[in-house]
């Protein structure tokens, strides 16, 4: 067994959780009563912190508490709930899951922004109610000669820009350069391209960078047959100025598979008709999700076996602490 005791602060799946304690020690914050004390005590044995959205923040405060932290391994591609500032100061790498989960994403966000303009939802509830006895459900929108902004065109941005082309929709992208394989018209404004396009696709980071970077004012220039779809984190998106819009109708649709509180999604949101809402289902397979908790596992094998992390994020150094 290698020397390289490893914290959980959360359940994770099986193959983490298995794969880990066959290979270093492992422990789980999350099944002892005293957590404070139980930190306090194991703080200078751990070398590794597994994270991901949805579990405990890995900010300064935890990070400081941990003398010989050298990796937090992140379940997820984004890693917005880990201080990556503080972990590059301080000569500690922060790993993640990228690519593994492109593909099944970018299945997901084309299916929510179908369901989303052709109503796919709110149709099935509609047969359900036994509506469609008393008339046909009403038309929806159109995918047809309409064009998409995707803010964010890197791993999963070129999926969906891929899946997109396919579909027969034209395509532009803001992104913070432009990117010389990609074909589509260039926005340096958001604003300006949310004015040109009919759907914008959110799938950038999260963090303070993109915090709120969809406002009202991209939403207002969106417009009323306009359709957001957010599968990035919805820290991106001002939840409020985009349910101020929607029941408006300044806005014309919403597709969410994230939310600024979740998994707490406001009332306002959730009543309202001309939203299609996901439980940040995104990358949620069976078949992804192990694919990723593998590569968490493989993260924290390899350094445990003194070899480079295999998928560290840009921000950290591959050096790290000695
Ligand atoms: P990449 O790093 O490959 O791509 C990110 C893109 O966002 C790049 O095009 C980058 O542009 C752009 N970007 C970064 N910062 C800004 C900014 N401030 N303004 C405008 N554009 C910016 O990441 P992935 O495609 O692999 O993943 C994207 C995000 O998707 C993840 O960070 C994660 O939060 C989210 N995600 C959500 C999932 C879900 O379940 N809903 C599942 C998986 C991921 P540039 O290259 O010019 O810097």
């Amino acid at each position: 067994m290698a020397d390289y005791p490893t914290l959980l602060l959360a359940p994770p799946l099986p193959v983490i959780s298995d794969g880990l304690a066959a290979e270093v020690q492992v422990y789980r914050l999350y099944e002892v009563a005293d957590r404070e004390a139980e930190l306090t005590r194991i703080a200078p044995y751990i070398r590794a912190i597994i994270s991901g959205a949805g579990f405990p923040k890995v900010d300064a405060a935890l990070m400081r508490r941990l003398p010989n932290l050298k990796l937090v391994s992140n379940f997820g591609v984004g890693y917005d709930t880990v201080d990556v500032g503080y972990a590059r100061e301080h000569g500690i790498i922060v790993t993640h899951t990228p690519d593994v989960l492109t593909e099944e994403v970018a299945d997901l966000a084309m299916g929510l922004l179908i369901a989303t303009v052709r109503r796919i939802p709110q149709a099935d509830a509609y047969l359900r109610a036994g509506k469609w006895e008393q008339k046909p459900f009403p038309f929806s929108a159109s995918l047809r000669g309409k064009t998409m902004g995707i803010l964010g065109l890197g791993r999963i941005g070129m999926a969906i820009a891929q899946r997109a082309e396919a579909f027969g929709l034209k395509l532009a992208y803001h992104s913070r350069s432009p990117k010389a394989e990609a074909p589509w018209r260039y926005y340096a404004s958001l604003v300006e391209m949310a004015r040109d396009v009919d759907i914008l696709m959110v799938i950038a980071p999260g963090g303070p960078e993109t915090f709120h970077i969809v406002n009202g004012e991209v939403l207002h220039a969106l417009g009323a047959s306009g359709t957001l779809i957010n599968v990035a984190r919805g820290s991106l998106v001002d939840e409020s100025a985009l349910t101020t819009a929607l029941e408006a109708g300044t806005l014309g649709a919403a597709g969410l598979d994230v939310f600024e509180d979740e998994p707490r999604v406001p009332e306002s949101l959730r009543k309202l008709d001309n939203c299609v809402l996901l439980p940040h289902v995104g990358s949620a397979s069976h078949y992804t999700r192990n694919k990723m908790g593998q590569l968490v596992v493989d993260n924290v094998l390899a350094m445990a076996a003194g070899q480079p992390p295999l998928t560290p994020v840009p921000e950290t150094p591959i050096s790290g602490r000695a």
